[in-house]
């Protein structure tokens, strides 16, 4: 839905009053006068309301909203996107958890089984990794897709992986629930048409110095060709202080969640770079209104082939999750207690099998 722009008034119209009336709805008019007619114009900065509901306002003509560059996204606001028995976006909050990359099958299995443990719906790892140096750990491929699967399966989790290319889409969609677009991806648009076209559900990582209408616009390729549905996963952008990796923009996430009414998810583990601050930004993402974390774990972090040092160990996770589950009142509206499983409601379908 876009913002309504401008507002014709009736000749009678008492201008003064229409304005107050907008303002108590938060929507900020200045009068503007051509001939006869005068229309109010609306601020960027007014709450998001419908056009039919200013309609009902005494005096009000005619309201004017711009037609919406992202149709697609706009018609899956307010509804949880369903993925492998979770309702992503709906009022529980979903963990998502597992290692940077899977580098062996007894590592993945581990680290499952820890995450089936915390109370995590699904598990991520990577098969196909993006490095930005040429010469890292650039992930297993098909065999640890295979891993990453089997493990899933073994402890009733769904799998969220990264598809990095058009090349090594087919079979990242044979296993994934959720098909993750990572950060270094998020503009390249043949690649989010070719993830819409498997129809899976997709989570849409944020480019490193994407602004939220390019982030929407991509979401939008993704729905445009054909996906079941698109959850957003801030993760950071590019900031002015390495003492943290990136800078995680929980304005962003607010933003999505309570105007947008788009599933959203916080991923503090890349947005940081050490574990030692993940609880801290996982309560605020929270409070800011994150439908879920997308948290990295490893059964041991020394070992890990990449981002050991922001990989919490399954004991972490644990006493993470037990902490985000104690009732804090006042931290986010409408907010129900954390990081349970978010079965699906009864009737509601879920988007494909893998
Ligand atoms: C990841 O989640 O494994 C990853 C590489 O993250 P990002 O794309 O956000 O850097
Ligand atoms: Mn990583």
């Amino acid at each position: 839905m876009n913002a309504p722009t401008w507002i014709e008034l009736r000749p009678d119209a008492d201008v003064a009053t229409v304005v107050a009336e907008l303002a108590e709805r938060g929507v900020w008019a200045h009068a503007s006068v051509a001939g006869q007619r005068t229309g109010l114009a609306l601020g960027a900065h007014s709450a998001l309301v419908a056009a039919r509901d200013l309609e009902t306002i005494p005096g009000v003509a005619a309201v004017f909203a711009p037609a919406s560059a992202h149709p697609r996204l706009d018609a899956q606001a307010g509804a949880p996107v369903l993925v492998a028995g979770l309702a992503l976006g709906g009022p529980t909050p979903i963990l998502a958890a597992g290692p940077c990359a899977a580098e062996s099958r007894a590592q993945v299995d581990e680290a499952a089984a820890a995450v089936a443990q915390a109370g995590g719906g699904l598990l991520r790892g990577g098969a196909f990794k993006p490095r930005t140096s040429p010469y890292r750990f650039a992930g297993l491929g098909q065999r640890a897709l295979d891993w990453l699967a089997q493990a899933a399966e073994n402890h009733g989790l769904g799998l969220v992986t990264e598809a990095m290319s058009e090349r090594d889409l087919p079979a990242v969609a044979e296993v994934a629930h959720l098909i993750q677009i990572g950060s270094r991806n998020m503009q390249n648009y043949a690649l989010l048409r070719a993830v819409g076209a498997t129809g899976r559900p997709v989570l849409l990582k944020r480019g490193s110095s994407a602004r939220l209408d390019e982030w929407r616009l991509a979401a939008e390729h993704v729905l445009a060709a054909g996906s079941s549905g698109v959850v957003f996963c801030e993760r950071g952008v590019r900031g002015t202080d390495p003492s943290t990796r990136n800078l995680l923009d929980l304005g962003a996430v607010a933003h999505l969640r309570w105007i947008d009414r788009q599933p959203v998810f916080v991923d503090p583990s890349h947005a940081l770079g050490r574990r030692d601050l993940i609880p801290a930004l996982s309560r605020a993402a929270l409070a800011a209104g994150a439908h879920g974390l997308l948290l990295e774990m490893h059964p041991h972090p020394g070992r890990a082939r990449c981002d050991g040092p922001q990989a919490l160990t399954p004991d972490d996770l644990g006493a993470l999750v037990a902490e985000l589950r104690e009732p804090r009142p006042g931290l986010g509206p409408g907010r129900d207690s954390p990081l349970k499983r978010g079965e699906l409601e009864p009737g509601e379908q879920e988007g494909g099998e893998p």
